[in-house]
């Protein structure tokens, strides 16, 4: 850290009670957002409350240092960027403090989604409609005056906002309401040192604001009239049209969409609507991109809530990444429409679908198919594909990307079929194609050309194409940004967008912020940043070389430091070149911050919902070390180790990310570098060595047993290795499931013809679980499967490598892998009863070995329960069981979502006459492996298990059911409801092994009812 953050850093820890972090690793972090820019920090600040805004706005102001407040940091344009001190309110400040009935009062950093959320339960909505509302901040979508898909129904943010408690540059708190009466002003006493402001100062400030802002409106009021943008939607710029509110000015309006360059807002009173009482979606198809704006201008005619159009280009994607669409979406549609209407009824709902399709179908011909949606989930479904294909274009292999540059055009509606090919003839004559989405409705248009910003030749591009594709926009009164703002892609074009207005704004900007320490760079600035200035580094030293090469000033004053890191040698079986694709396909759309309850995205974000604990900050973390942003040292550096532990290789933003980034695998990368240099501690091996800790534990099993259930013990155990006290612990097993498999003579293979399968115990199974295995192999062998247990086999070392322990790991997996290879030679298909076991044989172990065995293995390993169904599907499943009678809960682990897309062991339950089956949809169990295990994390753990924990213990489930060992811990944790895995109920319903039963009942004497 240098001095002046050192001083910083210091400084402000004296006077902010948030967190004030300085250092280069965090700095990172907050480098970049969405968009393609990349700019370093100074400081981050979390602030607790508004006195931590006012004394850091203070401080900035007094040392002329540059203040820039930021939510989820999912901006498209660079935003929240910046090299001043990074105020982020998505952190504390995120709590939702009053709501009468009517209006809602918000801290900035509440998400948008869980405002919903809440307003739901009253029957009420916060209606602008951002389509990034899983994760944007209330603060944001009022500082951007956010809107989305339903603008035709709801407008912007704007339109809401009643009150907004906002500090301004010199540390000012007003509370600026319609009227901004007086008497609600607050002055907020500063405290430890800082200027005290009383009301006086505060009202004489506020006088000042409006009696210099009302000249300001007068002199300009022809060029507001005149260049104020025609379109339905505009974002940029400040709002000063009919600012003036009886007496007053209404400052809230204009502070409403100044990115942050005005005010900084830490408290908004918002209005509400009522929930719409039913809602349809229409999907159109059409074969020509035109017949589809022409259908746009129908539609909006018939008072729809939204209609967004998706090009060919985005129909095909969205067919490819998800088969739900494969039926939904014809495969020769060039362009579609998605259409929402709302009425009273559901009949009017289908009444007025049928309208719109019978004029734009049926009598004008335009669109050849139409799929209405009225069920919840089949609008749901609807919607995603709007909302999930922009970033799905980063899946999209090769190095040019859908790039946001020039995402935001909004034209008058009327312009858009004159407008639209201008714009696609600007692509044509610089042979660039690009993607097209827009709020065609109300005449905004996303477009995202593909271009490689690590490519000189198309980093020129960018430049001539946003000047050629704004000039018609602007020739038709439209405007460079109907939604997302200035920020530092489009603040160069401010000029050419408002002309002489441009020096009104300017004159509000010196108003409110004379040392122009809000957000500068932003809206308004004297040397506006290039568009290609700042670009996020993909790969090491190109910065310098773009900058040297633009002969530009850098705002960013940090230059590569050390060598390129391709001199290290990497630990997994990946060349550099992959590693370096993985980081660069994260685009930071923040889509692993949300919080959805419908989703399963970073389980640790949910417990803690701070950026280093997204998914994000591991793959920001890793290319900020590619490019040479962070010393290659980083990696060893403890700091380093507490964000990459921060990931428990859980695989769930793997498959939930939009772009498909590989961030566990990255992770694992990490955590293999710091641990090829540090080593791993004594207490961490018991964990990353589990297999040894297990035999050890059955070797002296009537200690372990006897200790796992004495206090005193459990607290020493906690005090020397780190295990969880509070944890409920297994039973081991005195001799070990290998062994009784040896007895029985399932050390061999067989060379009868047939279904055979090759069983991959794992660790539980064989010292904990004995009586899993046997279940696995007795429903084998019931279903006529010939089963080999090779007593050599290792456990998957699952836990070794999510700790990144992958040299061990390593030697492990290819002892598994020679052994399992040879029997798949022999016509055997591997199956695993647990599910980190089979995600280290399909995903993990190819991480770590780059041969064709592994290969092999990975392609022929399933869980067992998928392989049971797969068996049922073509008929050959044992049907014959005894009836049961009792509940069962089952909770998907994570491992097996990672792995498949549906649950065949709750499937195979369902066939078993008398069981009822709840599907317990409450997320991932928070135990993460053996992350639930140590003491450090036990709580974290609990709180985020806490959904499954909680449903467990409802009067209607009498038994658990889990794949997953660590999910099964979790479940009887708080509870004395056993929990099973699925092959055992199976066993116990052929009746195969009546031994579970007695433990079924010893452990849940009362609540089965046979
Ligand atoms: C895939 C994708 C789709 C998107 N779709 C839409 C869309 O449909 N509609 C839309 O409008 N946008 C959209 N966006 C852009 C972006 O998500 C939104 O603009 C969102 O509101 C940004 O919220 P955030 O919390 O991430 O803000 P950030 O990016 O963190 O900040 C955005 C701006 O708000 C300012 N700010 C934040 N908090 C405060 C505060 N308390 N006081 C003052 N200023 C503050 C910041 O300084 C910055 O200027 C999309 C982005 C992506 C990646
Ligand atoms: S990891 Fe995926 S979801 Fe998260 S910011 Fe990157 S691209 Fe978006
Ligand atoms: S693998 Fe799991 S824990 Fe790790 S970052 Fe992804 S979602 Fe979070």
């Amino acid at each position: 850290m240098d001095q002046e953050r050192a001083r910083i850093q210091e400084d402000l820890r004296g006077v902010v009670d948030g967190e004030v972090r300085c250092d280069d690793l965090f700095l990172q972090l907050y480098s970049s957002d969405a968009s393609i820019y990349q700019i370093k920090p100074r400081a981050v600040i979390r602030p607790r409350h508004v006195q931590d805004v006012v004394a850091t706005v203070q401080y900035a102001s007094e040392h002329g240092i540059a203040v820039h407040a930021r939510g989820a940091g999912s901006g498209l344009a660079g935003e929240s960027l910046g090299s001043g001190l990074v105020i982020d309110f998505s952190h504390h400040m995120r709590r939702i403090i009053g709501f009468d009935g009517e209006s809602v009062t918000v801290q900035p950093g509440v998400v948008y989604a869980h405002l919903n959320k809440y307003l739901a339960k009253h029957n009420r909505l916060f209606g602008p409609d951002p389509s990034t509302g899983q994760v944007t901040t209330m603060g944001s979508v009022l500082a951007l005056d956010n809107s989305g898909s339903h603008w035709l129904r709801y407008g912007s943010a704007r339109a809401y906002v009643e009150e907004l408690e906002v500090v301004l540059a010199d540390g000012t708190v007003l509370r600026l309401g319609q009227d901004n009466n007086l008497e609600t002003l607050c002055a907020v006493p500063h405290r430890r040192g800082f200027t005290h402001f009383g009301e006086t100062p505060t009202v004489a400030r506020l006088d000042d604001i409006q009696q210099r802002l009302g000249t300001i409106l007068a002199t300009h009021h022809a060029n507001i009239a005149e260049h104020t943008p025609k379109s339905l939607v505009h974002r940029c710029g400040y709002h000063l049209n009919n600012l003036r509110q009886g007496e007053h000015l209404n400052l809230a309006q204009l502070i409403t969409g100044s990115e942050g360059t005005l005010a900084l807002i830490t408290q908004a009173k918002l209005r509400t609507v009522a929930l719409p009482p039913h809602v349809g979606v229409l999907l159109l198809f059409f074969d020509k991109m035109e017949k589809a704006i022409q259908a746009s201008a129908h539609a909006v005619n018939m008072d729809v809530s939204a209609c967004d159009l998706l090009d060919r280009r985005l129909l095909i994607l969205a067919r490819d990444t998800d088969a739900r669409f494969v039926q939904t979406i014809p495969s020769d549609a060039e362009a579609m429409l998605l259409v929402e209407v709302t009425a009273d009824t559901r009949a009017e709902v289908r009444e007025r679908l049928s309208d719109i399709t019978e004029q734009i179908q049926k009598s004008k011909r335009l669109a050849f198919a139409s799929r209405i949606a009225l069920e919840q989930d089949e609008i749901a479904q609807a919607w995603s594909i709007t909302q999930n294909v922009i970033p799905t274009l980063y899946r999209l292999k090769g190095n040019s990307r859908a790039i946001p540059f020039v995402e935001d055009i909004a034209v008058p509606p009327a312009a858009m079929p004159t407008v639209l090919p201008q714009l696609q003839e600007v692509l044509r004559k610089h042979q660039v194609t690009a993607s097209i989405f827009g709020h065609i409705g109300h005449g905004q248009l996303h477009i995202r050309p593909f271009l490689d910003v690590n490519d000189q030749d198309d980093i020129r591009k960018l430049h001539a194409l946003a000047c050629e594709l704004y000039e018609p926009v602007v020739q038709a009164q439209g405007t460079i940004s109907g939604e997302h703002g200035a920020g530092l892609s489009r603040t160069w074009f401010m000029r050419k967008q408002f002309g002489p207005l441009y020096e009104a704004f300017a004159e509000v900007k010196r108003l409110f912020d004379p040392l122009h320490i809000l957000n500068p760079g932003k809206v308004i600035a004297e040397m506006p940043q290039p568009i290609h200035n700042n670009l996020r580094p993909v790969t090491h030293n190109e910065q310098n070389e773009q900058n040297e090469q633009n002969e530009q000033e850098v705002i960013d004053d940090a230059p590569p430091v050390g060598p390129a890191p391709n001199t290290v040698e990497l630990q997994l079986a990946w060349s550099h070149e992959e590693l370096a694709y993985a980081a660069r396909n994260c685009n930071g759309c923040a889509r692993c911050r949300t919080e959805d309850e419908n989703s399963r995205m970073c389980p640790i974000f949910r417990f803690a919902p701070q950026e280093e604990a997204s998914p994000r900050a591991k793959a920001n973390l890793v290319r900020g070390i590619i490019t040479g942003r962070m010393p290659l040292s980083t990696i060893n550096e403890d700091q380093f180790k507490q964000v990459v532990d921060l990931c428990v290789n859980c695989h769930q933003c793997r498959i939930e990310c939009p772009a498909g980034v590989d961030i566990p695998r990255l992770v694992t990368e990490a955590k293999a570098q710091y641990v090829a240099t540090n080593g791993i501690s004594f207490s961490d091996s018991l964990f990353t060595r589990l297999d040894r800790t297990a035999r050890w534990a059955s070797r002296f099993s009537k200690f372990y047993n006897y200790a796992i259930a004495n206090r005193t013990l459990r607290w020493i155990a906690q005090k020397t290795t780190g295990l969880a006290q509070g944890r409920k612990l297994p039973a081991v097993a005195k001799s070990s499931f290998l062994k009784w498999a040896e007895q029985q003579r399932l050390d061999r293979t067989s060379r009868k013809d047939g279904d055979k399968v090759v069983y991959f115990t794992d660790v539980f199974a064989t010292w904990f679980d004995t009586n899993l295995g046997k279940a696995a192999v007795k429903t084998l062998q019931h279903n006529g499967i010939s089963v080999y247990v090779p007593t050599e086999q290792l456990w998957s070392a699952a836990a070794a490598i999510a700790e990144g322990d992958v040299q061990y790991a390593r030697k492990v997996a290819q002892v598994n892998v020679a052994i399992l290879a040879d029997a798949i030679r022999q016509g055997y298909t591997v199956v695993t009863s647990e599910p980190a076991a089979a995600m280290c044989l399909t995903q993990e172990y190819p991480a770590l070995l780059d041969d064709d065995d592994t290969a092999l293995v990975a392609e022929q390993t399933q869980d067992i329960c998928h392989y049971l169904w797969n068996l049922h599907r073509r008929g050959r499943l044992e049907l014959t069981f005894q009836p049961q009678n009792y509940q069962v809960g089952y909770h998907l682990p994570c491992h097996l979502r990672a792995l498949q897309d549906h649950t065949p062991g709750e499937h195979l339950l369902r066939l078993i006459p008398g069981i009822r089956v709840h599907r317990i949809d409450k997320g991932c169990s928070g135990m993460a492996g053996v992350f639930g295990l140590k003491s450090q994390n036990y709580r974290n753990s609990l709180r985020s298990g806490w959904g499954l924990l909680s449903t467990m213990r409802d009067s209607e489930i009498q038994v658990g059911t889990t794949e997953c060992s660590a999910c099964k811990i979790q479940m009887e944790q708080g509870t004395s409801k056993p929990t099973l895995h699925p092959i055992k109920l199976l066993a116990l319903a052929y009746n195969i092994m009546p031994e579970l039963e007695e433990q079924l009942r010893g452990a849940a004497r009362d609540l089965i009812v046979s």
